[in-house]
Order: C-alpha cells, then sequence, then structure tokens
C-alpha cells in the first residue's frame, strides 16, 4: 500500500480499485495536531487531470452497476459493514492521529456509526421502490426510481469516516457511482476505508481522490460527466459548489455550517440538562460539529446558577493526547482553524459587556502548548445580533445569552441565516414542542443532546443546506431521479 519518501509513508488514491499516485506525483503532507509538527503521511495531491480519470472510470463503471439488483448492492453494503466493523480499531486510532478527536469520545464512536451507517443503507436498498398511479384501466403508468450517474461527493474533515461512509452508502446503493474527495487535513481513515469497500465492491464504482479543494475539488464540481454534486463542508464552498452546480442545472446536496441554538427553560436546571447541553455543544470533539448548540438561550432566573453549573463540569474534562484512553478533548484541526478559534475568543475578551467565564486564549507553555489545544471557553452576557454570536466558530466555544419571554427566545433562535440544528431543554412537553415546531432547523432535539441516529432525515434550512441524508428518505430525494412510464394497454 505505501512506498516510504524519507520517514513518512506515502499513501495512495483509490481508482478503478487500484492504488494511484496523482499523475504529475505531487503530495501532500498529513500532520498530527496534536504534536506540532509531527507528521503521520503523504497522500497524493490530486489535479484536474486525476480527477478527470477518476470521474471518466465512474461514468464506465456505471453503465453496469445500475442495473445492478439492489438487493445484490443491498448484500455488499452489509458486507462492508462487517468489514467496517472488525476494523474498528485501526480506524478508530488512524481517526484520532488525524483529526486530533479524542478516541474513547470521539473517534471509536464514529467508527462504530460508520458500520450501521452501511448497515442500515444495505438494509432499505430494497426499497428503491416506485409506484403504480391508477389513471385508467387501459392505461399502465408507473414510477420508478433510476440512480442518476456519476455523484462528485466532497467531504470535510471534522466527522471523515461518518460523511464520507453517508456519501458511499447512499450514492452506491441508490446505484450511482461516487468519486469522492476527501479533505486533505483528515484523509488517511477515508482511504483506509475506501480500501475495505474496494475489496467487495466492483472496480469503478467507489473511486476515491485526494488533494486541495482548490485544485481537486474545483476540478470535479466542473467536470462535464458528474450526473450530481453532494457537497458537506462550509456554507462558503457551499455556494462555490453550487454555482458550478448550476452551469449545468446539476441536482445538489449541500450539507453545510450551523450555529445553532440551545434554549433552556426555567424549568430544566437539572444535571441531566447541563450534560445534555455540554454534548450538545459537542465540547469533547473541540465543538468541531455542524450541529453544535453554540448559542445558549438561558432563562433569565437560571442563567447564573445554571452557568455554575455547567462551568464545574467542564473544568472536569480532561483535555490533551487524543490517543489516551482517559482524555476527554482533543486538539482543533490545524493552525488555521485554530487561529480562527482564537480570533473570536479574543473579540470575546475585548467586547464591551462580555464576560469570559472560562476558558479563553490557549496556554502559552506547558503541555497543552504542544498541539493546538483550546480549553472549553464560555463567553456570557452576549449580544445575538454580535460576531461571536452569528458566525461559526467552529471550536469549544460558547456564547450565553438570558432571555426572558417565550416569543423573544424563538425570535432570538431563528435571527440567523443558519438553520441546521436547535436543542429545547424543557420538562412541559407542550411548550417544548410548541417551541420545537416555531424554530427555524431541520433538526430540533427536544431534551437530547446527542448525534444523528442512522434513518432519521438530516439536514438544514436556510443557509445550512439542501437536501437530506442518513435515511431512506435521503437516499430516495437525493441520489435518485424519478421516472415516469405510461403504457397504452388497449
Ligand atoms: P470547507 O468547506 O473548507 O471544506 C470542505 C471540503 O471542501 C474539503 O474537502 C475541501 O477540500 C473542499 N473544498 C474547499 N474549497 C473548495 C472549492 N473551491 N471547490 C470544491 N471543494 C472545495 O469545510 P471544512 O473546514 O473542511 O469543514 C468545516 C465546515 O463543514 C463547517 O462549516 C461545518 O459546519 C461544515 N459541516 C457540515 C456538516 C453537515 O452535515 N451540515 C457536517 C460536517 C461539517
Amino acid at each position: 500500500m505505501v512506498e516510504v519518501a524519507g520517514q513518512v509513508e506515502v499513501l495512495s488514491m483509490l481508482v478503478d480499485g487500484k492504488e494511484i499516485q496523482a499523475i504529475d506525483g505531487r503530495t501532500i503532507l498529513v500532520e498530527n495536531p496534536a504534536r506540532h509538527g509531527e507528521a503521520i503521511a503523504r497522500v497524493p495531491r490530486a489535479t484536474e487531470a486525476d480527477v478527470d480519470h477518476a470521474v471518466r472510470v465512474a461514468a464506465a463503471a456505471f453503465k453496469t452497476w445500475r442495473v445492478a439488483a439492489p438487493r445484490d448492492r443491498g448484500r455488499m453494503m452489509m458486507r462492508i459493514a462487517d468489514a467496517m466493523e472488525a476494523a474498528i480499531e485501526d480506524i478508530a486510532h488512524t481517526i484520532a492521529l488525524e483529526t486530533g478527536n479524542a478516541i474513547r469520545t470521539q473517534a471509536r464512536p464514529e467508527a462504530k456509526t460508520t458500520a450501521d451507517i452501511f448497515r442500515y443503507f444495505g438494509g432499505v436498498a430494497t426499497e428503491l421502490k416506485g409506484e403504480v398511479v391508477p389513471i385508467s384501466e387501459d392505461m399502465l403508468v408507473y414510477n420508478r426510481r433510476e440512480p442518476i450517474g456519476v455523484v462528485g461527493g466532497i467531504i470535510p474533515w471534522n466527522a471523515p469516516v461518518m460523511l464520507g461512509a453517508l456519501k458511499i452508502a447512499m450514492a452506491i446503493t441508490a446505484g450511482n457511482t461516487l468519486v469522492m474527495k476527501a479533505a486533505e487535513d483528515a484523509p488517511i481513515a477515508v482511504l483506509k476505508m475506501g480500501q475495505i469497500c474496494s475489496e467487495i465492491l466492483p472496480p469503478g464504482v467507489l473511486n476515491i481522490i485526494t488533494g486541495y479543494g482548490e485544485e481537486a475539488g474545483a476540478a470535479l464540481a466542473v467536470h462535464p460527466l458528474i450526473g450530481k454534486l453532494s457537497f458537506t463542508g462550509s456554507t462558503e464552498v457551499g455556494k462555490l459548489v453550487m454555482h458550478a452546480a448550476a452551469e449545468r442545472i446539476l441536482p445538489v446536496s449541500l450539507e453545510l455550517g450551523g450555529k445553532s441554538p440551545a434554549v433552556v427553560f426555567p424549568d430544566s436546571i437539572d444535571d441531566k440538562t447541563v450534560d445534555g447541553v455540554i454534548a450538545g455543544m459537542r465540547f469533547t470533539r473541540q465543538g468541531q460539529s455542524c450541529t453544535a448548540g453554540s448559542r445558549l438561550f438561558l432563562h433569565e432566573s437560571i442563567y447564573d446558577s445554571f452557568l455554575e453549573k455547567m462551568m464545574a463540569k467542564l473544568s472536569t474534562l480532561k483535555i490533551g493526547d487524543p490517543m489516551d484512553e482517559t482524555v476527554d478533548m482533543g486538539a482543533i484541526i490545524n493552525r488555521k482553524q485554530y487561529d480562527r478559534v482564537c480570533s473570536y475568543i479574543t473579540e470575546g475578551i475585548e467586547q464591551q459587556g462580555a464576560r469570559v467565564l472560562m476558558g479563553g486564549l490557549p496556554p502559552t507553555d506547558g503541555p497543552l502548548a504542544d498541539g493546538f489545544f483550546v480549553q472549553p471557553t464560555i463567553i456570557a452576557d452576549v449580544g445575538n445580533d454580535w460576531r461571536i454570536a452569528r458566525e461559526e466558530i467552529f471550536g469549544p466555544v460558547v456564547v450565553a445569552i438570558p432571555w426572558s419571554e417565550e416569543e423573544e427566545v424563538i425570535q432570538m433562535a431563528n435571527d440567523s441565516h443558519y438553520g441546521l440544528a436547535a436543542y429545547v431543554w424543557c420538562k412541559d412537553l407542550s411548550k417544548a414542542l410548541r417551541t420545537a415546531h416555531a424554530i427555524e432547523s431541520g433538526w430540533v432535539q427536544v431534551n437530547r443532546g446527542l448525534g444523528q441516529v442512522p434513518g432519521h432525515s438530516y439536514g438544514g434550512f436556510k443557509m445550512s443546506g439542501i437536501g437530506r441524508e442518513f435515511s431512506l428518505e435521503g437516499m430516495l430525494e437525493s441520489f435518485t431521479q424519478r421516472k415516469s412510464v405510461t403504457v397504452n394497454l388497449s
């Protein structure tokens, strides 16, 4: 699988069932975010020519894959699920190493969820069915669900294997072939998953390329043989992908950013809610989650006491080496994100009226200075219209905002260009559901702060995206096209 260049392994891309390098031989260095200057491996730096090759291979494979029986495609997904399950420790280890996500709290659960994703889509493969439409006795009108063609998939680094598995399982189970570009910061575990899949899928059905967004990602988005674009990442890049899709009227799914509200009612000052808010903020993933409940709206009657409880719990989180089983929270992905998170914290420190209750700028010496570690940070008394309350920080930084009236908090929660996730914490279920229904987000959790489970449709409102993933409906909506056939029986 690897050659050795100096001390660092050079990994390969997966195209046509083969392990290949970039045509011009260039590579990208992947570094360990928890240890400054530690190189992990090199991966190929794909450019337009590599993308063209991969897409042509996928287009050729589509001719036979599109007519493979859904039952057989489903069986292959089940086999991939078993193989992924057997590889959980290796995959988890690799995720922790390249992303900085702690192995116990994040990397291993991500690897486990990935196996579940393949198993779920394998199980629903035969549900790719259409309908018969009762027009008249002498006409047979039916709808078929057909695959679209070659899907161009682009994924981010924050949950690389899970997000990659979603694209693979949905696109390929539905009968499409896929060229997927991994994120430049976290391509290694995705390549390992690709190898596992390639032992089970026919060559050319799944192709994984590595490279920079502006080079390989942009080339994939504009390739003329792509039939559908499926992008997960920032809203900024999502717009570029949508522009590329618009040029050719391509169907496009976008899973983008968020600045999700967590609304706590006065009856919810218990430990379970505090734990749920901390989980929902994804502190143990350093806040690097699109669904992080990063705008915390606390009722004024519990504002101070809730924050006290939250600080007490957050101060027990152990930050450090992602490979250490006792560590709760690892490192931020790279220098750019680290600097970005720090600049938002600085803004909070300097903002008049705001109070940094805990955390703040990271230490400049000691073990935490050896990697991109940022402590859990709470900035209180924030205005909902400030930049730190409007923009996605993508770090372990939560802003706390007090509220007094239900109508007011719903208005504040909805005053965002994002609409991905939301959390409502309230014991009175009718009030909780009234709030859940009034919030403009694609996914609202009531008294729960955990992640997605295969089977529920997931995706954003507003500038958080278009299309749904994670479910049968998501697969049908985003990865098939409907054809109507009318037959004259008279
Ligand atoms: P990003 O948008 O910078 O990069 C995502 C991917 O797009 C990477 O593979 C990158 O190489 C590629 N890319 C960059 N520029 C490109 C271009 N011009 N053309 C084509 N591809 C290009 O995002 P990121 O920093 O990797 O990830 C963080 C973002 O992803 C956050 O905004 C987060 O909210 C979002 N996200 C959303 C979801 C969701 O399901 N809604 C899930 C995870 C992450």
